[in-house]
């Protein structure tokens, strides 16, 4: 039986990871598909307090991991299929084996939003992408006409990367201002190879057909205007959606399946708290979300402690 099992290993999973594995609980961490979360797919951190010069997403998240089995923690590439959180203990389902734990942290993180498109669907890794840190050093989009859509910190911060690999990037927004910070924003703005298409999103990607990225059919949301921007990569940046369907039904969420806390870090379940992107639409930093890991630690140790007294 597990004291504490948590469910992902970005940022709130890991401090959580180090918080209970300090707590003498020797907590089991179940990475998922993506260990690390979206950070460890993020280029330079500029944000993260401690690190002057920037660090490496990946880097960071290695760090963390590191961290953490420093003081005991086990980090189990897997991932949760099934929980049953009817009573104590709780149960999961990880890789078709049962495992049983007092608590659970459940820092599952989120994932890219789509388009929604059928042919941006087909051209999925042929040329569609979802994080240009992947992807964006792949032969196929060097010194080619590249493509962002978003206007969020995300996108910029594509954009920006893909200007080392791609002849030009437009960057596609359905508005005429930038969500991104400042920052950000300015220094996308002011580089030279990135052109914007204000007031316009995507409605088709070519070429389903020849079964690679040729162009996109652009519309403008004033003019109805519609234009192909040629180019051979499409990298979507537009957001993400809480990976929570897993807890439908059993923990309490919004209509976008944000997980809501009952109080803190605690959910309406007993013995499962709840930390990071999952459960904040709000801030969704780095930072924010190894605070709640840790809140989320905090809160685990209590109710273990309250329920050995
Ligand atoms: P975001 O801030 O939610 O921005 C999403 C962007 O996509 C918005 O501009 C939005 O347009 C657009 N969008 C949403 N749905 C769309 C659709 N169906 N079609 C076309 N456009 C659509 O997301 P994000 O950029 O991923 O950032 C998420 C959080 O992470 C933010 O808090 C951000 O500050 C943080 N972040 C920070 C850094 C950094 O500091 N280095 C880097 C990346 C992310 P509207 O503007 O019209 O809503």
């Amino acid at each position: 039986m597990e004291k504490v099992v948590i469910i992902g290993s970005g940022c709130a999973g890991l401090t959580a990871a180090l918080y209970t594995a300090r707590a003498n609980l020797r907590p089991l961490v179940i990475t998922g598909t993506h260990p690390g979360g979206l950070l460890a797919t993020t280029t330079v951190v500029e944000n993260y307090p401690g690190f002057p010069e920037g660090i490496d997403g990946y880097e960071l998240m290695a760090r963390m991991q590191k961290q953490a089995e420093r003081f005991g923690a086990r980090v189990k590439f897997g991932t949760v299929e099934a929980v049953d959180m009817s009573g104590q203990p709780l149960g999961l389902t990880v890789d078709g084996e049962p495992v049983q734990t007092q608590t659970i942290i459940i820092a599952s993180g989120a994932s890219h939003r789509r388009l929604g498109l059928e042919s941006e669907r087909e051209l999925e890794n042929k040329g569609v992408t979802y994080c240009a840190t992947c992807d964006g050093a792949l032969p196929l989009f060097r010194n080619q006409p590249l493509v962002v859509v978003g206007g969020g910190d995300s996108a910029c911060e594509e954009a920006m990367y893909l200007t080392r690999f791609g002849s030009v990037v437009y960057l596609v927004h359905r508005r005429d201002t930038l969500r991104a910070s400042k920052i950000m924003a300015e220094r996308a703005l002011g580089n030279p190879k990135i052109k914007p298409v204000w007031d316009s999103v995507v409605t088709e990607v070519l070429d389903v057909k020849a079964g690679k990225v040729a162009g996109v059919r652009v519309q403008n949301l004033k003019t109805h205007a519609e234009s192909v921007i040629q180019c051979a990569g499409l990298f979507v940046a537009i957001g993400h959606m809480p990976n929570t369907r897993l807890f439908r039904g059993v923990i309490e969420m919004d209509e976008n399946g944000y997980i809501l806390p009952s109080h803190g870090t605690a959910t309406n379940v007993p013995g499962v708290f709840v930390a990071g992107d999952c459960a904040d639409h709000v801030y969704r930093q780095a930072v924010t979300a190894a605070g709640l890991g840790c809140a989320a630690a905090i809160e685990t140790e209590r109710f273990l402690a309250a329920k050995s007294e």
